[in-house]
């Protein structure tokens, strides 16, 4: 056991195949970890992984818990938790970090709660920092940053009493560090002790589907908001997104009245991106909007309405009516 608290990430697989989201937080975590002097550990559920295992070094991983059965092969709420909970009281880390994913979602609060330790969902950033309460001053502690109150505010959460800081944070919100292909991972194999009879489910058939969009490769992003949101503009702006070689994006009122699927959704309660190119189509840019897409490279907005908050953070921006000006782009670019 390592007398040092790292920070441990805690890393999803699905056909044999670790998960972007798991790479990303080792990236936050080896920040984390630099910043308070430790290392970066993660723990690793499965079956067969060992091979893809390696690739957690070249995002920074120090030392990886591997917990390889043949029952774990497939996610299970229990075992997966009883697992977690096992390793962490084993190595000890000072700071947990899971992906705001379905799965890390049905694992986090349940680690949370056989610690009884503090979680933060669904983090926008993470930070070491001090924390004072009344008299007290709490050195490098763990800051979890996320929208609160409808996003109104941003706040920081601290739970400097509790070890460890437990953290899960979105696809796409940090950004992936670039991987050092010479950089080696330990693999230390450790035994499953989960009984069997804690396997509550069986699964019996796995049916892949495939994502019809995949807006966190897309280079480009012509996204549709509710001034662009009758049949005529959405079909405008999926036709500049093809004429572009790019995706069809859309706020989260578009997919609430049913308009696109969740899977176009941009924004805090949606995907993050960072495009090189975005399109903001009859968007007003409220911050949990913004929140997802703020980062891209450039962003072109058109709205009807010159004091739209989007406007901000456009580099360009066109007034005018959503219709006429995605029909002249996409003449100009169909020519070009
Ligand atoms: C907890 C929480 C989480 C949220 N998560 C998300 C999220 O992940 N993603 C997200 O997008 N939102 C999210 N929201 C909702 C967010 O607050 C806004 O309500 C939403 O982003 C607004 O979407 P919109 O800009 O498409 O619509 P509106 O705010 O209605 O804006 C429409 C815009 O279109 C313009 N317009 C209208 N007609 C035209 C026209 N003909 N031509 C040009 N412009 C026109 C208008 O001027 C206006 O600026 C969340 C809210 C909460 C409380």
């Amino acid at each position: 056991m390592s007398n040092k608290k790292n920070v441990m990430v805690f890393i999803e697989s699905r056909a044999g195949k670790i998960a972007e989201v798991s790479l990303e937080l080792l990236g936050a975590a080896r920040d984390l970890a630099g910043k308070l002097g430790v290392q970066v550990e993660a723990v690793a559920i499965g079956h067969d992984l060992k091979n893809e295992l390696t690739v957690l070094g070249h995002y920074g991983c120090q030392r990886v818990y591997y917990i390889n059965d043949e029952r774990l092969a497939f996610f299970s709420s229990v075992p997966y938790a009883k697992t977690v909970v096992n390793t962490i009281k084993a190595h000890n880390p000072g700071i947990v970090l899971f992906g705001a994913t379905t799965m890390g979602r049905d694992v986090a609060p349940r680690v949370a709660s056989a610690l009884k330790c503090g979680l933060t969902a669904d983090c926008t950033d993470l930070k070491i920092g001090e924390h004072q309460i009344k008299d007290k001053t709490y050195k490098n502690t763990l800051l979890q940053i996320r929208p609160a109150f409808g996003g109104n505010i941003i706040a920081t959460i601290v739970s400097p009493e509790s070890v460890p800081s437990m953290a899960t944070v979105r696809e796409g919100v940090m950004k992936m560090i670039t991987p050092n292909p010479d950089a080696a991972v330990e693999i230390i194999n450790e035994a499953c002790t989960i009984a069997d009879n804690d396997f509550l489910t069986e699964v019996l058939e796995v049916i892949n589907e495939e994502k019809a969009v995949n807006l966190k490769a897309a280079q480009i992003i012509v996204s549709a908001g509710m001034g662009a949101s009758d049949p005529e503009a959405i079909e405008l702006a999926r036709t500049l997104a093809a004429a572009l070689c790019g995706e069809l994006g859309c706020s989260r009122p578009v997919v609430d009245s049913g308009i696109l699927d969740k899977d176009h959704q941009v924004g805090q309660t949606g995907i993050t991106v960072r495009p090189n190119l975005y399109i903001a189509c009859g968007i007003s840019g409220q911050i949990q909007h913004r929140a997802g897409m703020s980062e891209a490279k450039r962003i072109i907005a058109i709205n009807k309405d010159p004091n739209a908050p989007i406007f901000a953070i456009a580099h360009y921006g066109i007034v005018g009516d959503v219709k006429d000006v995605l029909t002249k782009m996409i003449n100009a670019y169909k020519k070009a």
